[in-house]
């Protein structure tokens, strides 16, 4: 359950918690017509820093184009919501759910005269596939359920209805036992996790999913290439077949909960040594390193926001 914060941003104002209502005949409870973001804030020495909020941002601009959904607040204020939500609840290191919805008026599937609200929560949130994912590594599986094919639910888009094709892989994987689901595009590439990209490594070179395999273009998926190219890995963008899992070397998964998770086993194969690699640990301690003072920021990626 959610540590529960005193306040919440809601349509252009800070409010209580529990005051943030929309009706049950809300469209987007019945045609999954949100888009949403995941962000997270981090303790640094210099105080708390939400990490690459414009980027995260501009994707949930991104998000609620491809549907036509105009959103009634300037990207800049909702910028300024969430680092509202995280100093009004006095919140260190945090996670930043803002989602914008079609909420209540005609029940027909074209949103007529819907008003979109707009709202921004902060709370603490732990690591996403648990304490011991990042050092220990998890154990996962390919999926029996495909990601969306191409032209159907665009995957680039962060929105509710996409998140029942995950539930659907993360439900599958962990009544089987698993951390996570990998599914497979409808060609039969890799394609992401439930709420992670994914990443394979062997002989030194890092490969990783392109977009137009039904994956959303993730932001520590980014994050992750830039930091290896900076330190003179390389990186491929390409079409990764299912077999390909159980021959690399490591295997680890990103994501903006998730975070940098190594990938110990897949289907009950033994990925490389049956452990966090070398790579991924390098890789963690660089993402880490941005918060930390060791990795320095020279994207402009931490916005400090206040000293708890
Ligand atoms: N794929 C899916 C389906 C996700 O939900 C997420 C989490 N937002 C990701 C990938 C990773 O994206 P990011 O690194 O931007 O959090």
């Amino acid at each position: 359950a959610i540590k529960q914060p005193d306040y919440i941003w809601f349509n252009g104002k800070v409010i209580h918690w529990h005051d943030a209502k929309v009706h049950v005949l809300s469209h987007a409870i019945h045609y999954g017509s949100s888009v949403f973001e995941g962000i997270r804030c981090y303790e640094t020495d210099d105080g708390v820093a939400i990490f690459r909020l414009q980027d995260h941002i501009r994707r949930l601009y991104d998000s609620a184009k491809i549907y036509r959904m105009e959103l009634p607040f300037a990207a800049s204020t909702l910028e300024q919501a969430c680092r509202d939500v995280i100093v009004e609840n006095r919140l260190s290191a945090s996670y930043i759910r803002p989602v914008a919805f079609r909420g209540y008026n005609s029940i027909g599937v074209l949103p007529f005269d819907n008003p979109v609200e707009v709202a921004v929560a902060a709370f603490e949130w732990g690591a996403y596939l648990g304490e011991d994912s990042l050092a220990q590594g998890v154990d996962v599986a390919v999926s029996s359920w495909n990601r969306a094919a191409p032209n159907t639910i665009p995957t680039a888009a962060k929105a509710g209805g996409n998140y029942l094709s995950s539930q659907l892989v993360v439900e599958e994987a962990k009544r089987h036992g698993y951390a996570e689901g990998i599914a497979l595009d409808t060609n039969g590439y890799i394609s992401e996790g439930s709420g992670e990209n994914i990443f394979v490594v062997r002989n030194g070179t890092l490969y990783t999913p392109p977009a137009t395999a039904a994956i959303l273009p993730g932001l520590t998926r980014d994050t992750i290439m830039t930091l290896a190219e900076e330190s003179g890995w390389k990186v491929v963008e390409c079409n990764i077949a299912r077999e390909a899992l159980y021959l690399a070397d490591e295997v680890f998964m990103t994501g903006t909960a998730a975070e940098i998770v190594p990938v110990r086993s897949v289907d009950g194969q033994i990925v490389g040594a049956g452990c966090r690699g070398p790579i991924t640990e390098q890789l963690q301690q660089l993402f880490f390193g941005l918060f930390n003072g060791k990795t320095q920021d020279q994207w402009g990626w931490l916005e400090h926001i206040y000293h708890v």
